[in-house]
């Protein structure tokens, strides 16, 4: 058995003009099917890892062998994570449910989180993704550096943007507050909500 790239859930333009079909088309088709080609390779010798989902590898990582953590944190992070974004992600859906009276009651209003998400999003140093999870019971926003996962740590993720640059690059050059900004255009709220309420 080994890992596949699964396809988009819409068409690559489905996000247009927010992202547009050219990042998408690389995003998708070269950067997340490097992530499942490397993972592939790295656990080619280990064919009851290969049995798992990147998610599961991700998330049980500190109790893999010690030789494979590190591919599985880089190249099953970069696989499950990319799975996720591309799931969080839909065009016009609304805020609602439970999930909108959550971050209004943690966050005071709906702008204030917006606000501490997207700061936490343009100050992320280097490459990595701005999280919105559920820890202990609580909604919580968090950053990870390149590939690594929050589920490593027992979160449950709710939302995610990827700030790598090759995420927004070929459409909003260096401009990655441009980006953020845009990007909520995309926010899949449904399945926020469903994963909000399934977890609570
Ligand atoms: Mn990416």
């Amino acid at each position: 058995m080994t890992f596949t790239l699964i396809p988009l859930p819409y068409a690559y333009n489905a996000l247009e003009p927010f992202i547009n079909e050219q990042t998408m088309r690389i995003h998708h088709g070269n950067h997340h099917q490097t992530y499942v080609d490397k993972l592939n390779a790295a656990l080619k010798d280990n064919p009851d890892l290969l049995r798992k989902t990147p998610e599961e590898l991700v998330k049980g990582l500190k109790s893999l062998p010690l030789p494979v953590q590190a591919p599985v944190r880089n190249f099953g992070g970069g696989v499950a994570n990319h799975t996720f974004f591309w799931d969080v992600m839909k065009k016009d859906v609304g805020l609602k449910g439970e999930i909108a009276i959550a971050i209004e009651k943690q966050y005071g209003s709906f702008d204030a989180f917006k606000q501490e998400f997207s700061d936490m999003a343009a100050k992320l140093f280097g490459s990595g993704w701005t999280w919105l999870v559920m820890n202990q019971g609580k909604l919580e926003i968090v950053n990870t550096q390149n590939q690594d996962s929050p589920t490593a740590d027992g979160k449950i993720p709710l939302l995610v943007i990827d700030v790598w640059e090759h995420a927004y690059y070929l459409q909003y050059q260096y401009k990655r507050v441009e980006f953020i900004k845009a990007w909520w255009n995309v926010v899949n709220w449904e399945k926020v909500n469903a994963l909000y309420a399934g977890k609570k």
